[in-house]
């Protein structure tokens, strides 16, 4: 390289690094909070601040002590089953395998079914080659949408919902203030994304809101089918905090504020 190509790369370099520096930077001025650390689990371990419902070891956490356990896993019997400890917005991961050999058809093979808030069903059916109605299959709101695919593995192969749910908010009058809304996954497939819930899931009228608590237990429904649980964790959620310190703002290169026009 000659001695003048040397000098203009090297002007055009404090160049850019000059114009650079001076660039402003934009500050949103909230102070937050530090994010909690939380340790990822490893092979299907839940992640360190999630709540155990179910590990294999036994029903500690459930109110319906007719529930088998077998080989570690939950196994559906005499009646619905609800989680001791209550839960609003949450993340909640559930496997689950439908009996084999398959018996039954349509609803009446391998039905299950999650409640949130001891409410709102998501179904779980044994929906691999297993005509049903389509807001009733495995993945539905039940009576309210189907799932966006069908992403089933066969009976005895075990299945998994990971599950983002945003509880209802009531205003003091009774009256609804805000839906709730579902996010899952079934083995990893997208099925339900930011869906809004009309209400309840009952099986004989429409759907419809009623004020109730904050936190309410997670349910398992007995359809009357051995369908096996195994590996159950839920994660209470709840968005980044902070607090508004001042104004939003820009920063020049020497670090002076200057408003936003
Ligand atoms: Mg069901």
């Amino acid at each position: 390289m000659t001695a003048r190509k040397f000098t203009v790369l090297l002007t055009l370099t404090t160049f850019v690094l000059a114009a650079s520096a001076v660039a402003d930077e934009y500050l949103n001025g909230i102070k937050w909070e530090t994010p909690k650390v939380v340790t990822p689990g490893t092979n299907g371990s839940p992640p360190s601040d999630a709540v155990v419902l179910f590990d294999g070891k036994g029903l500690s956490e459930w109110d319906n002590q007719n529930w088998k356990v077998e080989n570690g896993e939950m196994v559906a019997a005499r009646g619905d089953i609800r989680s001791k400890k209550s839960f609003g917005d949450c993340q909640l991961h559930i496997e689950w395998s439908a009996p084999v050999p398959a018996k039954g058809e349509g609803q009446g093979r391998g039905n299950s079914g999650l409640f949130l808030m001891n409410t709102y069903e998501i179904q779980i059916l044994d929906s691999y080659k297993n005509e049903t109605y389509h807001d009733g299959q495995a993945g539905a709101i039940y009576k309210q949408t189907p799932p966006q695919v069908n992403a089933m593995r066969p009976p005895g192969k075990w299945n998994s919902y990971d599950i983002i749910w945003t509880a209802p908010r009531f205003n003091d009058d009774g009256s609804l203030k805000s839906p709730a809304y579902i996010t899952a996954i079934h083995n990893g497939v997208l099925i339900l994304n930011h869906f809004e819930l009309k209400g309840d899931t009952p099986f004989t009228r429409p759907p419809q809101y009623k004020k109730h608590a904050d936190r309410l237990p997670i349910r398992l429904q007995d359809h009357g089918n051995p369908v096996r649980f195994r590996n159950i964790w839920v994660r209470e959620i709840g968005a980044a905090k902070g607090e508004q310190a001042e104004p939003p703002f820009l920063r020049d290169g020497k670090g002076n504020k200057k408003p936003i026009k």
